[in-house]
């Protein structure tokens, strides 16, 4: 990935200056067609679009070559442009992204990977109550009352997030906590979904009765993610720590799937049910869900369990079961599409919240005969397969960021929250000034401060990875293991191996 450094090198001074000229020209507010920007790519990719002589000139003399050279460029494909902003129900969150990404390149030039003027994606940990006790939570929830933002604050975060870069935020995720232990949730969900393109709920799934998945649909929600670390109740309720919390989710599960909500079960995996994943897996075919791979970082309550995380070869094992999922669905989308000319195959069906899927995900294609990537770190979708290292792995602080309960803005969930990591407050500070300037955004989004070490003679370490610009390793596991230092190398990844056995070896 050598051409990625010396892009990074000569962008700046280069194409920067004139790209940032270019979407200035079409950046522009319409008194009378709104959103130029955006109005212009509609106009491009065929959609009917009403503009006025000035914008409509614009629009095809200046935006339709820039994307048709973009386009070009990225190899992504217009057709598959087409479907995702048009056609599909997501339509507005993926416009949303790509404005998001044309401001970016406008504020701050192309980089590998980018960084778009605002995330695409917010997971709110909405709420610190919750009626169980796992092991690992992140948040810490549950125990005493910590102070959270009302009703009518929390309304007032999702009209900033909105209309973040002048733009509004493309996906809203509602975490915890067990977001549906707030009595105000469905208000506040139905409330995004007013403002916010998508938007999702993580749960525990012990709450989502019939009824709870039917107000789950009818508030509005595009996506239930819903946790079980084990195949069976014995080995979730002890993660879980209550139990009958298994057969509650499970049933959460179901009732979402009977309301039509797309579904996906998430499972942290670690040593403790690391065996349990291939029933996992085929839990959530049999279920017809979506299974979704959570990376087991010691952060929060799980830093008293470092024990249970995954060495580098067990997260190897991990990403390869999954990603063959993956490759088998891909294969068999590629043969209907020979016989048939289309496919209804869904391929993005298994995902990982570790950023190496995409480095493991291309060695893995690769002994297919095929040319397979994911998309950033957790989703794969065919037509930007060329695209990965542009998205680039590891998304904290870049593509994606995170909320606490009280509005405290952090960069991953995964980060602990103390005053190094709180980057500011949602009510109290201005979100666009944090996201453009704040050091330790700036820290986690350049991969050429990415840091190695010497072991045994062999430099090792992410710094020196050329899978760094798809990858970047995840950030919250270097703070984690390097007390605080975010540019360190993520040890749980194979080719960091020797520092693993260094670290940790000796002390298991
Ligand atoms: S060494 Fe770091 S950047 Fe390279 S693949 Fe591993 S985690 Fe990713
Ligand atoms: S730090 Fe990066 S890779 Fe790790 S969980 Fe957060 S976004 Fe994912």
């Amino acid at each position: 990935m050598k051409r990625d450094t010396v892009e990074n090198a000569f962008f700046p001074i280069t194409v920067n200056p004139l790209l940032k000229g270019l979407i200035s020209r079409f950046d522009k507010e319409c008194p009378t067609d709104g959103n130029l920007l955006l109005n212009s790519l509609k106009d491009f990719l065929g959609a009917p679009v009403s503009l006025c002589p000035t914008c409509r000139h614009i629009s095809r003399r200046i935006a339709k070559p820039f994307y048709e050279l973009g386009s070009r460029f990225l190899r992504v494909e217009k057709e598959f442009m087409r479907n995702q902003f048009l056609n599909q129900e997501y339509g507005e969150a993926w416009l949303r992204g790509f404005g998001l990404m044309m401001k970016g390149v406008e504020k701050f030039g192309v980089r590998v990977p980018f960084t778009p003027a605002g995330p695409f994606e917010i997971v709110w940990n909405f709420t610190y109550q919750c009626n169980l006790r796992c092991k690992h939570c992140y948040e810490n929830a549950g125990g005493a009352k910590r102070p959270e933002l009302s009703t009518e604050e929390a309304k007032q975060v999702l009209d900033i997030l909105s209309k973040v870069a002048g733009i509004g935020l493309p996906a809203l995720s509602f975490s915890g906590g067990e977001p549906l232990a707030r009595r105000d949730f469905f208000e506040l969900a139905a409330y995004a979904k007013k403002h916010i393109g998508y938007v999702s709920i993580a749960s525990n799934g012990t709450l989502i009765t019939k009824d709870n998945a039917k107000r789950i649909k009818d508030s509005g929600i595009d996506y239930a993610e819903i946790s079980i670390d084990g195949a069976t109740p014995s080995v979730h309720d002890d993660f879980r720590g209550i139990p009958g919390a298994f057969e509650r989710a499970l049933e959460g599960v179901k009732n979402c799937v009977e309301e039509g909500i797309d579904t996906c079960i998430a499972t942290t995996i670690h040593r403790d049910n690391l065996s349990e994943l291939g029933k996992l897996i085929e839990l959530s075919k049999q279920l017809g869900v979506r299974f979704m791979h959570f990376n087991y970082i010691p952060t929060g309550r799980a830093k008293a369990y470092v024990e249970l995380d995954l060495t580098p070869d067990e997260r190897l094992h991990v990403l390869e079961t999954i990603g063959k999922e993956i490759i088998g669905l891909y294969l068999q989308a590629k043969e209907e599409e020979l016989k048939s000319g289309k496919s209804n195959v869904k391929v993005d069906r298994f995902f990982s919240t570790c950023p190496q899927y995409a480095s493991v995900m291309r060695e893995l294609s690769k002994r297919f005969g095929e040319k397979f990537m994911v998309e950033a770190h957790y989703a794969a979708k065919k037509g930007v397969e060329s695209v990965a290292n542009f998205l680039g792995g590891c998304g904290a602080g870049r593509l994606y960021c995170c909320l606490e309960p009280n509005g405290d803005i952090k960069p991953c969930v995964f980060f602990p929250t103390n005053k190094n990591t709180v980057l500011g407050n949602m009510l109290k500070d201005n979100f666009e000034e944090i996201w453009d300037k704040h050091p330790l955004l700036w820290k986690l989004r350049i991969r050429e401060k990415l840091e190695d070490y010497i072991v045994d003679g062999k430099r090792v370490g992410c710094g020196s990875c050329p899978d760094k610009y798809i990858c970047g390793g995840c950030r919250a596991r270097a703070y984690s293991y390097f007390n605080g230092n975010v540019n360190t190398p993520d040890i749980g990844c194979i080719h960091n191996k020797p520092l693993w056995e260094k670290i940790v070896g000796n002390k298991r």
